[in-house]
């Protein structure tokens, strides 16, 4: 199985109520390293620039409002088969599908308040990680 690295974010609600290092545990324990980690508080610039691909969508604007009104924790995690080891370990988008054990069963507040982002495919994690990260700072 290919090793894999994917483009996660711990989102505000998460930051806010202290959980980094209950969800890097989820991830640490699934098989998946922590690569690459650091700690920023996105503009509303920034934010709508990372989730452009739903800009048409009805939730895009609160969900840009709430990416940027806190910090969030970026990271890369490498494991194999990552990208949907950890979209596994994330749980569904609505809290209320998330099987249990699950991040977002866990801890999401709602279906926007959803602790933690991952990327969805090869190309989109190549994109996600270019966004947040240089080569300089991936030291697998
Ligand atoms: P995922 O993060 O599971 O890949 P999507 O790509 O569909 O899910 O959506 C991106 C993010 O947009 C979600 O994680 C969530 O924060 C927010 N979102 C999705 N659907 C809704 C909704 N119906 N209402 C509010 N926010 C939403």
């Amino acid at each position: 199985m290919a090793i894999e690295r994917t483009l996660s974010i711990i989102k505000p609600d998460a930051t806010r109520r202290n959980l980094t290092g209950k969800i890097n545990a989820k991830f640490e324990d699934a098989g998946l390293r922590i690569v690459a980690q650091k700690r920023i508080h996105l503009s509303p610039a920034q934010a709508g620039k990372f989730y452009e691909v739903h800009k048409d969508r009805p939730f895009y604007g609160e969900l840009v409002e709430f990416m940027a009104s806190e910090p969030v924790v970026v990271q890369v995690l490498e494991g194999e088969n990552a990208i949907a080891k950890n979209r596994e370990v994330m749980g569904a988008t609505n809290p209320a599908n998330a099987d249990a054990g699950t991040i977002r069963k866990e801890f999401a507040l709602s279906v926007g308040e959803n602790s933690v982002h991952g990327s969805d495919a090869p190309e989109t994690a190549k994109e996600e990680i270019a966004f947040f990260f240089s080569g300089l700072e991936l030291v697998g």
